[in-house]
């Protein structure tokens, strides 16, 4: 797969420690929604590092893409990409990848996206791909944080649930919730996978992404609800295997 250079054209803070990267890539395929691309850094003595990101944008053909990076404090990649990369600098980048955890509009089944923390990423370009379709497919979205700061997408979240029920969004919080909350912190259990998702009897496509040990456990509540293998998709956010 050859690698293409795209240039940073905009830059914008998510919360304290996500920014939002958007990318001109000249000669771009485009993507569908839930794929990822791979980030190549080199320094200037050869010394090279690739990151998978996903696309966080809908698909489009005008080489214009999004991606949201999570800085981790000791990480190698993130913090360059969060507090240095500046408008006009370039980026290598190879992609589009992933052909499972994927969503197309022509696709009109019941779909429950799960994410945790920056999990949110590929799902939101589903809910975009979703809204840019004109798709009457029926969402709901889980999305489990560590406390309302740490939302990304607040504003857009927030106006996709004031529009009514295109999109049903439920927040669950780890660490801290708003005033008045009527769930006290913590993580997703079997009550809020029983009381929140679609019933497995409607057969939902169910899209979990983010830490690995959060898929894990999340797949295990969705498959105890009687949902099928074959019916949930996972992206794990896990420490990317290949490194150059
Ligand atoms: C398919 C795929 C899509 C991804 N999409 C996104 C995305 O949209 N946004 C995003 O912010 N990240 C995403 N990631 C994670 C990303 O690829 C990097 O792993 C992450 O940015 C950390 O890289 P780093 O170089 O800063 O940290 P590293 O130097 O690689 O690691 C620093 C420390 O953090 C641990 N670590 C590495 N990755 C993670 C992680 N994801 N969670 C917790 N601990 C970790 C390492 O074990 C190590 O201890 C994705 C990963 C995959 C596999």
């Amino acid at each position: 797969m050859m690698w293409h250079v795209g240039t940073v054209i905009a830059l914008q803070n998510e919360t304290a420690t996500a920014r939002t990267i958007a990318l001109q890539v000249p000669g771009w395929p485009g993507h569908i929604a839930g794929q990822h691309i791979d980030v190549r850094l080199t320094a200037p003595d050869g010394y090279s590092a690739v990151r998978s990101y996903s696309i966080a944008s809908a698909p489009s053909s005008n080489g214009r893409m999004e991606l949201t990076v999570e800085r981790l404090s000791d990480g190698e990649v993130s913090p360059y990409l969060t507090e240095e990369l500046a408008v006009d600098d370039r980026l290598e980048l190879r992609g589009p990848i992933g052909g499972w955890f994927v969503w197309r509009p022509r696709q009109t089944e019941p779909v429950q996206l799960i994410a945790g923390g920056s999990g949110v990423v590929p799902l939101m370009a589903m809910i975009r791909s979703r809204a840019s379709a004109a798709s009457a497919a029926p969402f709901r979205f889980l999305y489990s944080v560590r406390e309302p700061d740490a939302v990304f997408y607040r504003d857009e979240l927030r106006a996709i649930s004031d529009q009514g029920d295109s999109v049903l969004i439920t927040y669950a919080y780890t660490r801290a919730v708003p005033k008045n909350w009527p769930r006290s912190a913590g993580r997703i259990d079997a009550d809020l996978i029983a009381n929140t998702t679609w019933p497995s009897r409607l057969i939902p496509t169910c899209y979990v992404c983010g830490p690995t040990s959060f898929v894990e456990s999340v797949s295990v509540l969705l498959l105890a609800c009687g949902n099928k293998p074959d019916k949930i998709r996972t992206e794990r956010f896990g420490p990317t295997g290949d490194r150059q």
